[in-house]
């Protein structure tokens, strides 16, 4: 099974796809992840990111395309994969379609939350440095240091920063509209309401994709 997450900065895209990876037993890939495991390890492609990514702008599609259809031919991907974070543009959405000729995208699942809500939630969002997962600062533990799922340090994200934040989500809405219409031209595109419990969010997109 081939999906595609879409949705803005906050939507719960990350959390959702996590849990989805693992019920239906594929891999889970995110390109801002990978971009995050190269800036840790200060590959070149890591410091090349970086500028992009403290400022809330997009990497050059020439470089994320590469480093996200590479990984989706590796040979874990072939019963499928879920990607999360690409594509986050038009010229991103086509490279996808040519790369992977017969076998395409399935279903793309576009998880919709209001802005108010999006800056609400990033604003006030940790995350973990080694395994990446998010937090809402509200619901964990006021002395909570360190991540509950492996232990690993609790840091706030550069561009989850207030300022930064409404930065992203100006830039990323046309983008979402864009990518949605898109899909929806291919019928693909399946809309999930995500301002609800994220159980019920969760049982949607497995009802989407007929699991
Ligand atoms: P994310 O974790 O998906 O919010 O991504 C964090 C940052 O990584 C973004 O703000 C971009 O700078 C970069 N990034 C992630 N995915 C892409 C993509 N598909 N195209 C360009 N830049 C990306």
């Amino acid at each position: 099974m081939r999906l595609v997450f879409l949705g803005l900065a906050g939507a719960g895209k990350g959390t959702q796809a996590l849990v989805l990876s693992e019920k239906l037993g594929i891999p889970f890939v995110s390109s801002g992840d990978m971009f995050r495991h190269h800036l840790s390890q200060s590959t070149d492609l890591g410091r090349l990111a970086k500028g992009y990514m403290d400022k809330g702008e997009l990497v050059p599609d020439e470089v994320t395309i590469k480093m996200v259809v590479d990984r989706i031919e590796q040979r874990d991907c072939r019963k499928g994969f879920i990607l999360d974070g690409f594509p986050r543009t038009l010229a991103q959405a086509e490279a996808l379609d040519r790369a992977l000729g017969k076998g395409p995208v399935e279903k793309v699942l576009y998880i919709k939350v209001s802005e108010e809500e999006l800056v609400r939630r990033l604003a006030g969002r940790i995350s973990c440095r080694t395994c990446g997962t998010p937090y809402q600062l509200d619901a964990l533990p006021a002395q909570a240091k360190t991540c509950p799922k492996c232990g690993g340090e609790l840091y706030q994200r550069a561009d989850d920063k207030p300022e930064v934040v409404r930065k992203r989500l100006e830039l990323q809405w046309p983008e979402v509209q864009g990518l949605a219409g898109y899909y929806a031209g291919q019928k693909k595109l399946v809309e999930i309401n995500g301002e609800r419990p994220v159980d019920q969010v969760g049982s949607d997109l497995l009802k989407a994709v007929g699991a």
